[in-house]
């Protein structure tokens, strides 16, 4: 494989690892995920920040793995996913557990293995502080009650949101927090996805700072993420540098008046690994139909359930023709229900066996694929310093039967 210092694969690398690997196939790419890493902390340098990966994008324990020797820290949702950081090298320090409507076993699990606690409702928060007091420092979620985000199903901040504790029972909180002695260092927010806003940002930070001085503990505000990327040329991003910039200026104002010194933490997921993944599969069939020509490819939303999840769009490219004459496709997959990936797309003349990439697929692709239709979930690929690597094998018919019990008939 070709050295490159880019932080892009090309098309034909693309197709040198797919051939390598077989199709379907997630390939990521570590030089990505470290820009995206860097851009954020530049971005960020003149003041007190720390960033937290979000990892349900994608567990891989060898993105895990990367991420740590990178210097990131890890935002959690589920006990798995901190015995998963734990696992892959991270101190409990640098870990962050943000869960939503979990049991207080699961809470009292965390912290037992040491992690930053994230409370978000009041029920935990209660009983948190009735059996903990404030031996074991925790943060609390808030809902500012912004809306923000691509889509309804990703915003977390609206009214109507189940996420955190609304700003307005701010006086129940402070109750608790009195009675139980409970000791609040952090404050943390998290309004959704896809925010290309920045003033949505500063909205959100300026509630935080009204919302501290019923705090006197704080060591850090976390504003969660959201950060948008883009998803074909032209499309609207976060602008991170002036983000940066704001927040920053705001942020220390702000911090120059509390009595501590205050952190800002950020939890991106997407904006860290979305563009850093490419998902390869292979035309089965082109299918000329009276209304449209279909390209049915080796996989679906079993293996990448965004489109049809959550209406996204990715773009997709034919590797194996990559000069070809552009005609009008519509991309479905092998599901045997609607299983569309894109309509009418302009892609380059596709022949059976031709190879397509999926782009922006790093983020919420493998880690949201199932094994609908009895179909294996597919393998994954990092490539790093030129190298390709299998970073999780290709499921066979066993992994399906797995954890099945057979009884007698
Ligand atoms: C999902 C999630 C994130 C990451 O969101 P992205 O849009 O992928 O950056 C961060 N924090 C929390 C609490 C989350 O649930």
């Amino acid at each position: 494989m070709p050295k490159t210092q880019s932080d892009v694969l090309s098309a034909s690398t693309l197709v040198k690892v797919a051939e390598e690997f077989g199709t379907p196939v997630y390939i990521y790419h570590a030089e990505k995920i470290k820009t995206q890493y860097n851009k954020l902390k530049q971005a960020f340098s003149k003041s007190d920040t720390r960033f937290f990966y979000a990892c349900k994008a994608l567990t891989n324990i060898n993105i895990l793995r990367y991420m740590n020797s990178i210097g990131c820290g890890l935002d959690t949702v589920s006990i798995r996913e901190v015995e998963l950081g734990l696992r892959a090298g991270f101190d409990p320090k640098n870990i962050i557990f943000t869960p939503n409507c979990v049991d207080l076993s699961e809470i009292i699990a965390a912290k037992e293995l040491g992690v930053n606690l994230n409370i978000d409702n009041i029920s935990i928060l209660e009983q948190f502080g009735n059996k903990f007091g404030g031996s074991y420092p925790i943060c609390i979620r808030l809902n500012p009650h912004i809306m923000a985000g691509g889509n309804f199903k990703i915003s977390t901040g609206h009214v109507d949101s189940k996420f955190g504790i609304s700003i307005h029972q701010i006086r129940h909180i402070e109750r608790i927090v009195k009675s139980t002695k409970l000791k609040v260092t952090g404050l943390h927010m998290h309004t959704g996805s896809e925010i290309k806003d920045v003033d949505v940002f500063l909205r959100g930070v300026e509630i935080m700072f009204e919302m501290t001085e019923h705090f006197p503990d704080l060591e850090s505000i976390d504003l969660g993420s959201g950060f948008k990327v883009a998803y074909q040329p032209g499309d609207p991003e976060t602008d991170i540098d002036l983000l940066g910039e704001k927040l920053t200026e705001a942020f220390n104002n702000f911090a120059k008046k509390y009595k501590r010194p205050l952190q800002l933490w950020f939890e991106p997921g997407k904006y860290l690994v979305s563009q850093a993944g490419y998902f390869v599969v292979k035309a089965n069939v082109i299918k000329q139909t009276t209304a449209t020509v279909f390209v049915g490819v080796n996989s679906g939303f079993n293996h990448l359930i965004r489109p049809m999840f959550y209406d996204s769009f990715h773009l997709i490219k034919n590797i194996s023709n990559p000069s070809g004459t552009e005609r009008i496709y519509t991309v479905v997959g092998n599901i045997c229900e609607t299983d569309t990936f894109g309509w009418d797309r302009k892609i380059t003349e596709v022949r059976e066996g031709d190879l397509l990439v999926f782009y922006n697929a790093g983020a919420y692709g493998f880690e949201m694929s199932s094994n609908f239709n009895s179909r294996l979930k597919p393998a994954e690929v990092l490539v790093k310093d030129g190298k390709a690597h299998l970073i999780r094998k290709r499921d066979t018919i066993d992994d399906l039967l797995k954890n099945q019990v057979e009884i007698p008939f």
